[in-house]
């Protein structure tokens, strides 16, 4: 293992970058001036980068010494459509688009250990791995898709996500799943409308739809095995009613998250079922879609070993968490893992009013304290598992 001495990190640089990427929220692929940004700051610190795959996804390479071994890190660049409330200096400067996941620090964490790889030993190569759109759960497949893997050949990929509620600068991971799968479902419920002063000429698909969302209650705590988790949630409903008009179609719309794939069929199928029996019973037609967003975030066990050397060359004991809880959170770096042995980590972004602001909320702000420990994290992983 590595004794060399870490370099000194440039603080007000790495705030410096953060804050630039907070002000300019991109979303999806549509990342023209955060790629642009990043790929210009990886040129001055001469690093090789190799720029749209995956649409604007963007990689560096880093090579010291002769091994042929070599990693990949990775962070995700996009932001999310809300409104930001914050007031300070660095707010977005775009209505409507906000960096509420923290991405623009896992960017500037990312950077920061690129420049300070640069003069530091170890002996391999380093690909750091800028992602699109991990938000729709679509870039990382992208990149994958573009040949991620076959144009840059890697041992092993690590990736890391800030977490509030979690002490700043905690580094916690887990062996096997860590994110939760995502599924999304669609269920159509075709009856037969009219007047709302005759509702026994009708079909009436509201009155349906009410009776399947309870239904559908019964799934995790009579469906699912009490030892696994899951959650079924109903988070939309579109009907073509009016006030005095019993619609003829009700669209209910939900969300699902569960760690096995063995879990997310048992969802599929008992929806279906529960939906089936019930639009049956009413002379109703169903339309049912279930679609698998994201995988479940599986760690494999021997990577998350390396994150935790690295992580105890970081942090003392007690800012460590080992085994943590998962989490029914979604990451869509899930397919980069099913790819490719790897692990994922989080790191604790603060739980008082620095830092603990929940992820997706207007108000949510990266925490600039944890920057240091990030880029540490990922220079001690890359001189374990690299050493020269
Ligand atoms: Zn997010
Ligand atoms: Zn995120």
């Amino acid at each position: 293992m590595s004794k060399a001495l870490q370099p000194v990190l440039d603080v007000s640089k790495l705030v410096a970058w953060r804050h630039a990427l907070h002000r300019c929220p991109e979303l999806g692929f549509e990342l023209g001036e955060t790629a642009g940004f990043i790929e210009r700051q990886l040129q001055e610190l001469g690093i090789e980068t190799h720029s749209a795959i995956g649409q604007v996804g963007l990689v560096g390479v880093l090579r010291k010494g002769s091994s042929d071994k070599a990693i990949g890190l990775r962070a995700d660049m996009d932001a999310l459509k809300i409104q930001e409330r914050n007031t300070f200096d660095h707010r977005s400067k775009t209505d409507g688009h906000m960096h509420a996941c923290g991405h623009d620090g896992h960017s500037t964490m990312l950077l920061g250990a690129a420049e300070a790889l640069r003069s530091a030993d170890f002996d391999g190569t380093v690909y750091f791995i800028f992602q699109p759109n991990e938000e729709h759960g679509l870039g990382a497949q992208a990149m994958i898709d573009d040949g991620l893997f076959d144009r840059f050949p890697m041992d092993a990929i690590y990736g890391m996500h800030n977490m509030p509620g979690r002490p700043a600068g905690q580094l916690a991971m887990k062996s096997g799943p860590i994110m939760a799968g995502e599924d999304n479902f669609s269920l159509t419920i075709v009856g037969r409308g009219g007047h709302a002063s005759q509702p026994h000429q009708h079909i009436d698909p509201l009155v349906i739809s009410a009776e399947i969302i309870l239904a559908m209650q019964s799934i995790v705590a009579r469906s699912i095995d009490p030892a696994e988790q899951a959650v079924v949630s109903v988070t939309e409903i579109e009907a073509d009613g009016t006030v005095n008009v019993v619609p003829s179609t009700v669209t209910i719309k939900g969300d699902c998250r569960s760690f096995k794939r063995s879990v997310s069929e048992t969802i599929e199928r008992r929806m279906s079922e529960l939906a089936e029996g019930i639009c049956h019973a009413h002379g109703a037609e169903l339309r049912f879609s279930y679609q698998r967003v994201f995988a479940a975030t599986t760690n494999h066990s021997s990577k998350t070993k390396h994150t935790l050397a690295a992580a105890q060359a970081t942090n003392p004991a007690e800012l460590i968490e080992y085994p943590c809880d998962a989490m029914t959170a979604s990451d869509d770096f899930a397919h980069m893992l099913l790819e490719k042995e790897g692990a994922y980590v989080f790191i604790g972004n603060g739980s008082d009013s620095v830092g603990g602001c929940a992820l997706h909320n207007p108000h949510y702000d990266f925490n600039d304290e944890i920057l240091v420990t990030g880029v540490r994290f990922w220079i001690n992983l890359v001189q374990q598992q690299l050493p020269s």
